[in-house]
């Protein structure tokens, strides 16, 4: 991965316009410009890389949001969505001479309906909250990312986020009905709606997980679904990864479809269960957490299944959580693991690739040859089950060299993914951190084709630019430099 390329700096002169245009838009204390207050948004959870924006937008209502869009296409301004600023792939970080437009304020739960079960929320909402005010009702919202504390529905909506239980339950894309937006023209456009499908071309499932590239999303309604009654977690440890990546392909093999399916390695269990105190087996090579819910009959036998399988494929130990106090603890562990990793080293780079179940051992493997190669070590912790990896490269960034290795080793381990026929992104989204690895996954004409996608919505370019999707021209640069150095056997034309 290469550093995003420095963007042109803006003037104070051309700073005034913009905020003076954006003081028409919204209320004086909904813009920012001064430098101690948009130093906050400088970058999101990919903290390698910052930029200062020119000004930041906090709109709090749609119409502001309108307001600001036809602002800011009038200077030619280019727009930086953001939410939580959560994101782990750059999405949200600023463009010198653009704004940031945070719809952290429109934060509002505008109607759960039980009847109906769905909820229609503001941009802002954090994605727990929607599962907190759904509980009276018996109801929740599946997906979870680890971030889910903080990290808002339109941030999942633009990443298409995952989490522990998607396995099962679907990511963001499965479990969203409807996008209200606001495209670069200002024009309120509603995507998808209340019913299970809607008439024409299918533009939601497009718009999820497009990284702020295609519009402002300003409200979203998702599914909600009810509470199981039971959930019970397996906690196995295996002396050996590759044992424990082959009994993941075997759950499922076994016709099994956990609740949640997740995977960690020695180095992840040491580094969180200090902190946590989940009651990891530290001496373990990997340990797998299976996830069984439903009514307490199918948990049961679903529980017992999965033991079977998981001592079949060499568990070395199994241990059932009693209780929910006992099943919120052992997945505490795992849902820490990011926070977790700063204990032991200074700085962290979190990979998120994805591969098919079976090839799991091999990669892991590889990974484990990487860490040699590039001499920094790695801890991985991932969700197993949908065979998406999340590599945690420690490094020092005040060591010399440390952060470009990191890149090298994330880099390496992209192709790999890509080798064994998989893709460079799971969950987390492409943004600027995976951007040149788009050139190794897609062809030149796909790329074009998804240039194309991107016109279509936003005709000004000004939305997100040079995030998610590559230049052709950027490609043709990562071409000759992968055809020098050797690396990719699978650079396409
Ligand atoms: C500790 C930790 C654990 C995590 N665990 C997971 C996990 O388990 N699964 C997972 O999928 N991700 C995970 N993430 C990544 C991150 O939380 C998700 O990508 C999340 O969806 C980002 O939401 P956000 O509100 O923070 O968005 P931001 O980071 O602010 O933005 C993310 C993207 O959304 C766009 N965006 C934001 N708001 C809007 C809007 N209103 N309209 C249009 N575009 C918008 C931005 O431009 C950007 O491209 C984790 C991150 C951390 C730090």
């Amino acid at each position: 991965m290469n550093a995003p390329s420095p963007d042109i700096p803006f003037t104070a002169e051309r700073q005034r316009a913009v905020v003076a245009a954006l003081r028409t838009a919204l209320p004086a204390h909904c813009v920012l410009f001064n430098e101690e207050d948009t130093r906050p948004y400088e970058c999101d959870g990919l903290t390698a890389y910052r930029q200062l924006p020119m000004v930041v937008a906090l709109p709090e209502t749609e119409a502001q949001v309108v307001a600001v869009l036809q602002a800011c296409r009038a200077l030619q301004v280019p727009i930086v969505p953001r939410g939580a600023g959560t994101g782990l792939s750059g999405g949200a970080m600023p463009i010198a001479d653009g704004i940031v437009l945070s719809t952290a304020k429109m934060n509002r739960i505008v109607a759960v309906d039980a009847n109906a079960r769905i909820a229609v929320v503001q941009p802002g909402v954090r994605n727990l909250a929607i599962s907190e005010a759904a509980a009276k009702h018996g109801l929740y919202y599946a997906p979870d990312p680890s971030s889910q504390i903080a990290c808002t529905i339109a941030g999942n909506v633009a990443e298409n986020s995952g989490g522990v239980h998607c396995l099962k339950y679907g990511l963001t894309v499965h479990n969203v009905m409807g996008v209200r937006m606001v495209s670069i023209d200002g024009e309120i456009v509603e995507l998808g709606g209340g019913a299970l499908d809607a008439p024409g071309l299918d533009l939601l499932a497009v718009f999820i997980g497009s990284e702020g590239m295609l519009g402002v999303v300003t409200e979203v309604t998702v599914k909600l679904i009810p509470k199981p009654p039971v959930a019970r977690v397996i906690m196995a440890s295996f002396d050996n990864v590759v044992r424990g990546a082959d009994a993941v392909a075997s759950v499922i093999a076994a016709g099994i479809i956990p609740a949640g399916l997740e995977m960690m390695d020695r180095t992840s269990a040491r580094m969180v269960e200090p902190f946590c105190k989940a009651g990891y087996d530290i001496d373990a090579e990997a340990i797998l957490l299976c996830e069984s819910d439903g009514l307490a009959e199918e948990v049961e036998e679903e529980i017992g299944r999965m033991s079977a399988v998981l001592k079949q494929s060499g568990a070395t130990a199994i241990a059932v959580s009693q209780n929910e106090a006992e099943r919120m603890r052992f997945w505490s562990g795992r849902k820490n693991a990011f926070p977790a990793a700063g204990r032991i080293s200074p700085d962290y780079y979190c990979m998120d690739g994805t591969i098919p179940r079976k090839r799991l051992a091999e990669v892991l493997l590889g990974i484990a040859a990487m860490e040699s190669k590039y001499e920094l070590r790695c801890a991985n912790v991932f969700h197993a089950g949908d065979g998406n990896l999340h590599p945690l490269i420690l490094f020092d960034a005040n060591l010399p060299g440390q952060f470009h290795r990191a890149e090298q080793f994330g880099e390496e381990i992209l192709a790999l993914c890509v080798e064994v026929g998989g893709t460079i992104t799971g969950e987390h989204g492409v943004g600027i951190e995976k951007i040149d690895s788009m050139c190794a996954q897609f062809s030149v004409q796909e790329v074009a084709a998804f240039i194309g996608v991107k016109r279509a919505f936003d005709t000004a370019f000004l939305l997100n630019p040079n995030k998610a999707i590559p230049t052709l021209d950027r490609c043709a640069a990562y071409g000759k430099r992968q055809a020098r150095g050797g690396l990719f056997k699978f650079v396409k034309g």
